[in-house]
């Protein structure tokens, strides 16, 4: 093909792309252009998953009538002037994309009023072609409703989740709005329900509380740091509270929401050696340093920023984290039970002397020999012998697996034992969480849990699995959720939930198992169909053959 210069109609499709991911990245950029606008108030609104109906109305600065189709330009902003604006930027938006790019993508109306013009303005626009231009009175701010996303957009739309899913997405994006504005006042309304609703009182901790709960709020610890560059503040989980994935990791830059893979590693080092493997701690960090110190001009979508002086930022972040666990009280701080350091050293429990155990399994598979189990290394490993050679096994990826096959094979069969609670638990659901819960609802309750709305996010848990009955009921619900929202993994939900509920429900580390326990763990074990690793891939056993045994002994070379 010949080169030639694509035209205006494609060139604007292409740039919407990168600015309009999904209906959350129209939701995004509104809410910035609200925030940037000096807006107090801020309402939005979607329905269908934000591809029908997304609404942002604020109470800002507004846009003269004058300045109505500018707006809706490429390029076009107030934000900044010249180059040297660029290496300052301290406005959330300043590429001048946004706008066009939603209206090529959709259907758009915006009305706004400004302290100014006598009467507000209105214009209507479809395919970027403006339709109707009129004055039209509201009070001071602006409203901008973006109707029928991707229809002309067809590639965009087949990628889109269910509504559900594309609602979490937005539900997500607002809950950290919030927490990076706690003074200005939020409100979401997903089809027609109130999801999140915020004060706009400025205290940081009552806006967690809006979202992640109020005992999780209560239970965080304040962290600032106000000497150098970076002037560090905001609220951290104590160890006790860690969550499964990282969702819960916020940080805001000069007041941006980004992802950093900097910070979060600052934060999970700060932590090392306070959470098992596999938890993550939940931070709202803001940081704040002069604006030349920061490149925002990365990616349309601006969640990416590069720091000048990373390491700076780097460790008062990390101090900033540290000094709040060093003031947390004591109770909160749990360590983690396995860690092999002298003090925390005691020897493997022996029950060799006991009757002699041979376990037998019942359907012996070809993949595990019989063991004979001979104790427990620091309430974490069990010690076995086989016919050929030692085993140590980790009791809960041993336990893990044995949970996985089990949920998973009475769910394919339709012969889930449920357990009913005599007393049903409460849980306090974030707007993500509450989404995600509507989404799987159905699944949820082939896999036995009985989950009833209780009111304003609140949701009464009625009946679990019985396999899982042992576990801390909200904490298998929130990691459950956490598992299904996350991006991480593509696995069906099926899979998603067996391995989150194995998790989660299996013994762990560090507990005490009484003998009979043990054997009746390894007899389950070796009944599974994959007995050496557990449902994450991760090896369950470390084999030591009789050979690899007198090799380490010289007895052969
Ligand atoms: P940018 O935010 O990068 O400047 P946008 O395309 O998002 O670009 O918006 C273009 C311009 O429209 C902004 O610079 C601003 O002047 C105006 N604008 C958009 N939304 C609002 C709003 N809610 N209130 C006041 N002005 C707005
Ligand atoms: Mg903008």
């Amino acid at each position: 093909m010949t080169i030639k210069v694509l035209a205006t109609e494609v060139v604007s499709k292409i740039a919407a792309g990168e600015v309009v991911e999904r209906p959350a990245s129209v939701v995004k950029e509104l809410i910035e252009n609200s925030l940037d606008a000096g807006a107090t108030q801020i309402a939005i609104e979607a329905q269908g998953g934000g591809v029908e109906l997304i609404k942002v109305s604020d109470n800002g600065t507004g846009i003269p009538y004058s300045e109505l189709e500018l707006a809706f330009h490429r390029y076009a902003t107030s934000k900044i002037g010249n180059l040297d604006d660029l290496e300052k930027i301290s406005s959330l938006g300043f590429r001048g994309e946004a706008l066009p790019s939603i209206a090529a993508v959709a259907e758009v109306e915006l009305l706004s009023q400004t302290s100014s013009d006598p009467i507000g303005s209105y214009i209507y626009l479809k395919k970027g072609e403006v339709i109707r231009k009129e004055r039209r009175a509201r009070p001071q701010g602006t409203t901008v409703t973006v109707h029928r996303l991707f229809r002309y957009f067809p590639a965009r739309l087949k990628f889109l989740k269910s509504a559900n899913t594309e609602n979490s997405h937005i539900a997500h994006l607002v809950s950290q709005y919030a927490l990076a504005f706690p003074e200005v006042k939020f409100s979401l309304v997903l089809d027609k329900r109130q999801s999140l609703r915020t004060t706009g009182n400025g205290d940081l901790r009552e806006v967690v509380s809006e979202i992640y709960g109020s005992e999780l709020a209560q239970r965080m610890l304040k962290a600032e740091q106000k000497d150098g560059l970076a002037k560090v503040s905001g609220l951290i989980s104590p160890p006790s509270l860690a969550r499964s994935n990282r969702n819960y990791l916020s940080f805001f830059v000069n007041r941006r929401w980004v992802h950093s893979p900097l910070l979060t590693r600052a934060t999970e080092e700060a932590y090392r050696g306070l959470l098992m493997d596999g938890q993550h701690p939940i931070t709202v960090i803001n940081i704040s340093l002069p604006t030349q110190e920061l490149d925002v001009n990365i990616h349309p979508a601006k969640a990416q920023i590069k720091f000048c002086h990373e390491h700076t930022i780097f460790s008062s972040v990390q101090k900033a984290i540290k000094e709040a666990l060093a003031r947390a009280p004591i109770a909160s701080l749990k360590t983690v039970p396995f860690s092999l350091s002298s003090e925390q050293w005691q020897s493997p429990r022996m029950i060799m002397d006991s009757e002699p155990v041979f376990v037998v399994a019942q359907l012996p598979t070809l993949e595990l020999p019989l063991l004979r189990v001979l104790g427990q290394l620091v309430n974490t490993y069990i010690i076995a012998e086989g016919p050929d050679g030692l085993y140590l096994i980790d009791q809960h990826a041993a336990h893990e697996r044995i949970l996985y096959d089990r949920i998973l094979a009475q769910w394919s069969q339709q012969e889930v034992e449920v357990q009913g609670l005599l007393q049903p638990i409460t849980i306090e659901l974030s707007p993500r969480e509450e989404e995600t819960l509507r989404a799987s609802k159905g699944v949820l309750s082939e896999f036995g849990f009985t989950i009833e709305p209780f009111g304003n996010r609140s949701y009464m848990i009625r009946a679990i699995p019985a396999l899982v009955a042992r576990a801390n009921i909200i904490e298998i619900i929130s990691a459950l959720l956490d598992s299904l929202a996350s991006k991480e993994s593509l696995n069906p939900w099926e899979e998603k939930i067996a391995q989150s509920l194995a998790c989660h429900g299996a013994i762990r580390a560090g507990q005490q198992l009484g003998n009979e326990e043990i054997r009746e763990l390894i007899k389950q074990l070796e009944q599974t169909k994959q007995p050496r690793t557990c449902p994450h891939g991760r090896p369950t056993m470390i084999h030591l053959n009789s050979r690899q045994l007198e090799k380490e002994f010289g007895r052969i070379s």
